[in-house]
């Protein structure tokens, strides 16, 4: 599960706690994009953000984070990091894209979005505020590729776009820094861990 994660909140938390129970896997990757392409930039460094990333998993064994990209010199291109993971785990192991209903509705203008079936499925997760109104192109892929059963994820190493709801909780982390700019709490918007870092750094205020 990518994203920008600036900062990580419990939206992003609990969707992949969910993920997890749904699919029946091990464990869900975040993983915080080193310079996002499609969007302005963060409010605070990767640094930042994938340090608060790794504050938020460190107490979920069920979660871990994955720093590739913040790590990498290229920009973060979703494609460069389908053809990492591919050759790492070889051709026939299932991976499992995670994105929100937003991201997957501007996915017809990311780089090389036709390939990355080739590469992995894709979990397509509804995010309160985001109707699902794909575009002609999105609904083509969709009837394609698209599947209702979970079970079929694991039938292949890719291929599939699955659409889930999960418990609809309305946090951005646009509100977030909103109300840290304001001076307010962000208690149980995000975890503990990472309030407390968003304070000792003194982020987004
Ligand atoms: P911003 O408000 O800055 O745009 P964001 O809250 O959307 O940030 P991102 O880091 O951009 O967070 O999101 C990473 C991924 O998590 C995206 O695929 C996004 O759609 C998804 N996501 C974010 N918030 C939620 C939420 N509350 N419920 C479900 N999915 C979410």
């Amino acid at each position: 599960m990518g994203g920008t994660f600036d900062p990580i909140h419990n939206g992003h938390l609990r969707t992949a706690l969910e993920i997890r129970e749904w699919l029946g896997v091990e464990k869900v990757w975040l993983m915080p994009s080193k310079r996002p392409v499609h969007r302005d930039l963060p409010g605070s460094t990767s640094s930042d953000r994938l340090a608060m990333v790794q504050c938020a998993v460190e107490d979920e064994p069920r979660l871990a984070c994955d720093p590739r990209e913040v790590m990498s010199d290229q920009p973060s291109y979703t494609i460069f990091t389908l053809e990492a993971l591919r050759q790492e785990l070889g051709t026939q192991m299932p991976v499992c894209m995670i994105m929100g209903m937003d991201a997957f509705l501007s996915l017809d203008q990311w780089l090389r979005y036709e390939e990355y079936l080739t590469f992995c499925h894709i979990l397509v997760v509804a995010r309160p505020g985001y109707d699902f109104e794909p575009n002609a192109t999105l609904t083509g892929l969709l009837k394609k590729h698209q599947v209702t059963s979970p079970e079929t994820i694991w039938q292949r190493p890719n291929g599939s776009i699955i659409v889930h709801q999960l418990t609809p909780l309305s946090i951005s982390a646009t509100q977030i820094r909103a109300i840290r700019a304001q001076g307010l709490s962000t208690r149980y918007l995000v975890p503990d861990s990472v309030c407390q870092y968003i304070q000792e750094h003194k982020l987004y205020s």
